[in-house]
């Protein structure tokens, strides 16, 4: 199993549940989950008891067509949205018993977030954009500035910290945003679909970005409609009607750390 290095003062645990054995469980797991909206007098279930468990340091890719209940399977991971019925376990914290602070502090600590228009401010530099999680970590860190500066650079971006988004390219706006989704090193960064607004270049190499992350120890998950970028995943979950339909394990695109996306050997 993968231990993950922590700065201090980044300790996931929360005072309020009891510590628990991360390795006997995994670090999500949902059971019977539903999700249901009320549209109109009709009961709608975007989700249908899913059960799923996600190993720590997994790859997910989720497929499925529009509306089959991807984006509300990862609301739910990330903790935006609580469950109608199940249980949804992340971290080892029970997510339908947690508080509004306790949700927000399980989102901070533990999750990051990656959005496919990327979501970020207009106006606001990228280095700004990437420090801007921090501000809302408890304890703040003092070298808030330096941890932003060292993620820009693992993104490839420190020579672009001044920018706005529109001074960059899509590719690095979206690289910005991973950026800001791992500066509290979170174990688990969710992505919704990512590449969906890049051309295929640039989806090539924001997945290379994502197997370095996994490589290092986060749990991925994607949700994608394009089964090359699902290719980059160790397991594929497909939703139809929001329930799962299929969940395969697949041996992921392998490229060396480091090399160009696109300048790689081609058989
Ligand atoms: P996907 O991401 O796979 O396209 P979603 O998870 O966004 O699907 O949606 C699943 C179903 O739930 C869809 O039928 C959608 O219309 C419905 N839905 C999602 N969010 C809401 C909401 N906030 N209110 C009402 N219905 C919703
Ligand atoms: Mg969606």
């Amino acid at each position: 199993m993968t231990v993950i290095e922590r700065p201090p003062g980044t300790d996931p645990a929360v005072s309020s549940e009891p510590e628990r054995d991360a390795s006997a469980s995994p670090l999500i797991s949902a059971r019977d989950l539903s999700k249901i909206y009320h549209l109109g007098g009709e009961d709608l279930a975007a989700l249908d008891h899913v059960s799923l468990d996600i190993a720590d340091g997994d790859f997910v890719a989720i497929m499925g067509p529009s509306g089959s209940g991807k984006s509300t399977m990862m609301n739910m991971i990330g903790a935006l949205d609580v469950p109608t019925s199940g249980e949804l376990r992340i971290d080892g914290r029970d997510i339908g018993r947690l508080s509004v602070d306790e949700l927000a502090d399980l989102r901070n600590r533990t999750i990051g977030f990656v959005f496919q228009q990327f979501n970020l401010l207009p106006r606001t530099s990228a280095l700004k954009q990437v420090m801007l999680p921090l501000l809302y970590a408890n304890p703040r860190p003092e070298n808030g500035e330096e941890m932003a500066r060292r993620r820009l650079a693992q993104v490839g971006l420190d020579n672009r910290s001044g920018h706005t988004p529109r001074q960059l390219s899509g590719g690095q706006q979206q690289r910005v945003a991973i950026a800001r989704a791992i500066v509290n090193n979170p174990k688990i960064l969710l992505a919704d679909e990512p590449t969906g607004a890049l051309d295929t270049k640039t989806s090539e190499e924001i997945m290379q970005l994502f197997a370095d992350l996994n490589r290092e120890g986060i749990t991925v998950i994607i949700v994608t409609h394009e089964p090359e970028i699902a290719l980059w995943a160790g397991r594929r979950i497909t939703f139809r009607d929001g329930r799962i339909v299929d969940d395969v394990r697949q041996k992921p695109i392998e490229k060396p750390i480091g090399t160009p996306a696109g300048q790689e050997a081609r058989p």
